[in-house]
């Protein structure tokens, strides 16, 4: 069967799950099981992976350069930028940060984290510059509500935004109302963060829900794969589930290949149905 991809710019087919890295990077321990599973995931198929300066005080890129060692050009390179550096030079000396902890000389995509201190004109610019220089191959944004978006397309260069990366799981739907069928609509990717809803912690009891075990066990799969099958199964959509184990990245690598029937997904989302109506975009 062939794999779901999503097109990044028109240009670039990427399976539809990735890998995320927030909390990676936070403790010595964990460091070697860290990398070990980012590279089993690429090996696996899973070639974008998601990090951001944030992340670990910066910590998680330099977990993530480690992993690149030898493989750079197999992988979609994602990083993002503090909406407080997203702007002049504060937005170049940020992303010359990333690729240093990165052990990189480019960024495949740069996303703003969140708005709020810049006005877009002058993060658009930035990114821009960036391009020319070479750091970055295209830039996008996180957590940007309908209305945000509305704002980002009235501002020149705009519409160059390659993604909206925000969050999406069976039990948080409310970007279903506009944002979804909005950015279906532009053709605009959408990366589903949080997919797992943090392996329940973000909504209590997703994973051991009677519908979606039942629904498991009919593909042989467990509820997570289920989760993120349900996520990739919208026009449009990827998931970027974060994994620290090679277990967990091969049971998220092999939820590529599961097809959900129109019948399980009406069932899924009857016991997870979408507000009814315009919410507030959920974030964590
Ligand atoms: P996820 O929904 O990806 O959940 C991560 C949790 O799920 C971890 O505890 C992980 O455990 C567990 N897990 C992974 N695979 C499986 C599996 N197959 N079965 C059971 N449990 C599993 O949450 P995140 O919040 O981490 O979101 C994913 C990524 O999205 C982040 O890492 C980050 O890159 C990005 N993100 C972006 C945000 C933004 O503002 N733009 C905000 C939040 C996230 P273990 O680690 O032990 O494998």
């Amino acid at each position: 069967m062939t794999e779901k991809q999503i097109i990044f710019s028109g240009q670039v087919p990427l399976p539809a799950i990735g890998q995320g890295t927030w909390y990676m990077g936070e403790s010595a321990d964990r460091r070697r099981e860290e990398v070990a599973a980012l590279r089993a995931g690429v090996e696996r198929g899973l070639t974008l992976i998601d990090t951001a300066e944030m992340y670990a005080d910066g910590a998680a890129e330099k977990v993530v350069g480690e992993a690149l060692n030898g493989i750079r050009d197999k992988v979609f390179l994602v990083s993002k930028v503090y909406p407080w550096n997203a702007g002049g030079e504060k937005a170049i000396a940020a992303c010359e940060g990333s690729l240093r902890r990165l052990n990189t000389d480019r960024l495949d995509l740069y996303l703003l984290h969140w708005s709020g201190s810049y006005g877009y004109e002058e993060t658009v610019a930035a990114m821009e510059t960036l391009i020319t220089q070479g750091k970055i191959r295209r830039w996008g944004v996180s957590n940007l509500d309908y209305d945000d978006m509305q704002a980002l397309w009235q501002v020149a260069g705009g519409r160059q935004c390659a993604t909206n990366q925000v969050l999406y799981h069976l039990g948080s739907r409310g970007i279903e109302y506009d944002l979804l069928p909005w950015c279906q609509q532009q053709g605009m990717p959408v990366m589903a963060y949080s997919p797992l809803a943090q392996a329940g912690r973000l909504r209590d009891g997703l994973l051991h829900h009677p519908t979606i075990n039942e629904i498991a066990l009919g593909h042989r799969a467990t509820a997570a794969q289920i989760l993120l099958a349900w996520v990739i199964s919208h026009r449009g959509v990827m998931a970027i589930p974060k994994a620290a184990s090679v277990e967990h990245v091969r049971q998220n690598a092999a939820a590529l290949d599961i097809r959900l029937s129109a019948e399980e997904i009406a069932r899924l989302e009857a016991a997870y149905p979408a507000p009814p109506g315009k919410t507030a975009l959920d974030m964590v």
